[in-house]
C-alpha cells in the first residue's frame, strides 16, 4: 500500500488497515518519511481534519522504544476534549504492540487515578498543558528524558494562554529531543515558541 512506501512498519500497517485507512493524506504523506527517516524538528502547518494526528502519531508510536518503560514522547493538546481523542486514536494505532502505553492527563478529572497510570509506565503522555504542569510541580510524572515533544494545535493552545505553562514544560526537557509542532495557522506567539525551543525545524504546509 501507500502507507507501506511511507516506512510504515507492520503493527502500525496492521492497524491502519483495521481502521479502514486507504490512502495517506497529504499531511502524512509529507510528514511521515520526514520524522521517520530523521532526528529533525518540524513545524506542520495544517487544519483539523487533515489527518495530522496520524502524521504524528504512526511515527511517535515506530520510535518509541517499548522495552523501555520511561516516558518517551510527549503530546500537548489545547483541550481536554482533543486530549482524549488523541489518545483513543494512538491506543487504536498501538492496538498490535503489545508494550506501548499511552496515557492522557488533563484537568477536570482525578489527579490520583491518572498519577496511578503514570506509574505503571507511559511511553506516551497526550496531554492539556495546565494539569501536566500541575503534575509536573508535585512530580508525578517525569518528562526529564523524553525524545519527542508534539505541540498539536499550537495556535490554540497559545490563544487559549497556556504560553507559560507551555514554556515551562518546554523548559523541563532536554535539549537533545525532536519537536514537531502542529498549527493552522502562524501567529507571532506560535513563531516564538518555534525560535525558542526549536531547532532550524523543516517546514511543511498542506
Ligand atoms: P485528524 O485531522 O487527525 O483529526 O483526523 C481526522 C479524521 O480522519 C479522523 O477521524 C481520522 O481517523 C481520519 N483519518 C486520518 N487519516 C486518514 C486516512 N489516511 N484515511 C482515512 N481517514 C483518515
Amino acid at each position: 500500500t501507500k502507507f507501506e512506501a511511507l516506512g510504515l512498519q507492520k503493527s502500525l500497517l496492521d492497524a491502519i488497515t483495521d481502521m479502514g485507512f486507504e490512502t495517506p493524506s497529504e499531511v502524512q504523506e509529507k510528514a511521515i518519511p520526514i520524522l521517520l527517516e530523521s532526528e529533525t524538528d518540524l513545524v506542520a502547518l495544517a487544519q483539523t481534519g487533515t489527518g495530522k494526528t496520524a502524521a504524528f502519531g504512526f511515527p511517535l508510536i515506530q520510535k518509541i522504544d517499548s522495552n523501555s518503560r520511561t516516558t518517551q514522547g510527549l503530546i500537548l493538546s489545547p483541550t481536554r476534549e482533543l486530549c482524549l481523542q488523541i489518545t483513543k486514536e494512538m491506543q487504536a494505532y498501538s492496538k498490535y504492540e503489545r508494550n506501548i502505553n499511552v496515557v492522557a492527563i488533563y484537568g477536570g478529572a482525578s489527579i490520583t487515578d491518572q498519577a496511578r497510570q503514570i506509574k505503571k509506565g507511559a511511553q506516551i503522555i497526550v496531554a492539556t498543558p495546565g494539569r501536566m504542569k500541575d503534575m509536573i510541580s508535585r512530580r508525578l510524572v517525569d518528562i526529564s528524558n523524553i525524545d519527542y515533544c508534539v505541540l498539536d494545535e499550537a495556535d490554540e493552545m497559545l490563544n487559549m494562554g497556556f504560553m507559560e505553562d507551555i514554556k515551562d514544560i518546554l523548559s523541563g526537557t532536554p535539549n537533545e529531543k525532536s519537536t514537531w509542532l502542529f498549527s493552522a495557522t502562524m501567529p507571532r506567539e506560535v513563531a516564538t515558541i518555534a525560535k525558542k525551543f526549536m531547532h532550524s525545524p523543516q517546514e511543511i504546509t498542506v
